[in-house]
């Protein structure tokens, strides 16, 4: 039985002390909630106080370097997240893709020196709209998997969390259909089959991603091949948040 995991992204969101009030919040509403995991991948700046404040709740890195250390202006490296004490750290994230030259080359490189770390990855992958329309998502979803998951270690794969995220579906209240977001998390775990066996990847956990929010989270959460979500706009407010949390089975 794989557990469900839903971990919020704040992207560039919230200051220290707004971060410190929501994860207070939350983490009165998960005591007692076993049912999945939950979490929430926050701004570097809040990353220590998050994690000081948080029991329940997973905190999340949004990115790092694959490097150590060394002359890399505004990066923050492994160690770094180490020391302020995540557990899991957010690659490959599409705006990461498009903004700041992120390929699967370099998200490979982070998912080997996370799992190093013993922090886990949550690998993100997803094709444009361009690709959608093209009927392009299935070699997309191939292609990168095969790269972002090169050469890991199989037993750290079966940890990891997937994230498929359609870019058109991202921030734009557009949501995947049910069907659409079945089908390609079912596409995921195939590739992972293809590239390390069945036992890995009945195991690995695949999170759907893009315009989920309280209202749609039960009918992802409903498909045999997803097993949890990527959230943005709707993780940011308490009160969402807390939906999406009482809605998960
Ligand atoms: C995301 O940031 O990964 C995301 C899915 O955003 P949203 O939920 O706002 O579409």
């Amino acid at each position: 039985m794989r557990k469900p995991v839903i971990f919020g992204n704040w992207k560039m969101n919230k200051t220290r002390d707004e971060s410190k009030e929501f994860v207070e919040a939350i983490e009165k509403v998960l005591d007692g909630k076993e049912n999945a995991e939950y979490g929430v991948a926050v701004p570097f700046t809040s990353l220590r106080k998050s994690v000081k404040k948080s029991k329940n709740l997973l905190i999340a890195a949004q990115n790092c370097h694959f490097e150590d250390s060394g002359a890399y202006t505004g990066e923050i490296s492994v160690p770094m997240i180490e020391d302020v004490g995540v557990t899991h750290c957010v690659i490959g994230h599409s705006e990461r893709r498009m903004m700041f030259g992120d390929t699967d080359e370099t998200v490979n490189k982070k998912a080997k020196r996370l799992i190093e770390a013993k922090i886990t990855p949550i690998v993100c992958i997803g094709e444009s709209e361009a690709q959608y329309d093209a009927k392009e998502t299935e070699s997309v979803i191939r292609s990168q998997l095969n790269g972002s998951l090169k050469e890991l270690d199989p037993n750290a794969v079966k940890e990891l969390i997937i994230a498929y995220e359609p870019i058109w579906a991202i921030g734009t209240g557009k949501s995947a259909t049910k069907e659409i977001a079945q089908n390609c998390c079912a596409i995921v775990r195939d590739e992972v089959k293809n590239m390390y066996g069945e036992d890995v990847a009945s195991k690995v956990r695949i999170q759907y991603g893009g315009s989920v929010k309280p209202e749609n989270i039960a009918e992802y959460m409903a498909c045999e091949d997803i097993d949890g979500a990527l959230i943005g706009g709707a993780s940011l407010k308490v009160d969402s948040f807390t939906a999406i949390i009482n809605a998960t089975k």
